[in-house]
């Protein structure tokens, strides 16, 4: 046991990220696992994905009622999407701020959204709202055995 490796376990979260159809057509899946990867997260899973319908309408089912709805779903079952599990002390709240705000014309530069996307309705990523919604999101997308547990080299130089 290496304390200085392990963040207290009430700390450590885990984040569903997904690069939607638009990122992975613009050729923007390396970019954005990239803001992810430097900035010291933990990459836990990670597949190339044909989203079906009724697994869309899952993940956004607290949106059901609303007027885009029917638009999202077609979005995001429109091609592939890239799937990915990230684990971190905050992780949860960092990649909200490292994806930017929903509508990119209002996410600041340096954002993903920011600096890569133009319109709410392609704006290239999903990132959970809270742990919770973390937890729940990568049960929901990953199968049992696709998300691995293991411990970077780099630890010790991320973390005191
Ligand atoms: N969305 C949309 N029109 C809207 C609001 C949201 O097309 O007026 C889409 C957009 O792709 C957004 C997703 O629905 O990313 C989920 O909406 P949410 O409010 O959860 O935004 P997010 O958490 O992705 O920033
Ligand atoms: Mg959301």
């Amino acid at each position: 046991f290496l304390p200085h490796l392990v963040a207290s376990m009430e700390e450590v979260e885990e984040t569903y990220i997904m690069v939607k159809p638009d990122g992975v057509q613009r050729g923007l899946v390396g970019e954005i696992i990239s803001r992810f990867e430097k900035k010291g997260f933990l990459l836990k899973g990670l597949k190339l994905f044909q989203c079906p319908k009724d697994l869309a309408e899952e993940h956004y089912k607290d949106l059901k009622g609303k007027s885009f709805f029917p638009k999202l779903i077609d979005y995001i079952t429109s091609g592939p999407v890239v799937c990915m599990a990230w684990e971190g002390v905050g992780v949860v709240a960092s990649a909200r701020k490292l994806i930017g705000a929903t509508n990119p014309l209002q996410a600041e530069p340096g954002t993903i959204r920011g600096d890569l996307a133009v319109q709410t309705g392609r704006n290239v990523v999903h990132g959970s709202d809270s742990p919770d919604n973390g937890k729940r999101e990568i049960d929901l997308w990953f199968k049992e055995g696709e998300v691995v547990q293991w411990t970077q080299a780099q630890a010790p130089w991320l973390r005191e």
